[in-house]
């Protein structure tokens, strides 16, 4: 079961959230302007 994992593009600043599997390296592009300079935020969960 993939984790979802927020990014956020540094070229246009379009934040997304993705499954991302640890394992994987994967190279992620921006949904918006295809950038891959995407970087991976990371999680916090409030409960
Ligand atoms: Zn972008």
């Amino acid at each position: 079961m993939a984790e979802e994992a927020k990014f956020k593009c540094l070229r246009c600043g379009h934040g997304f959230t993705a499954p991302y599997t640890p394992k994987v390296a994967e190279e992620r592009a921006c949904p918006k302007c295809d950038s891959n300079s995407v970087r991976r935020l990371k999680e916090k969960k409030d409960s």
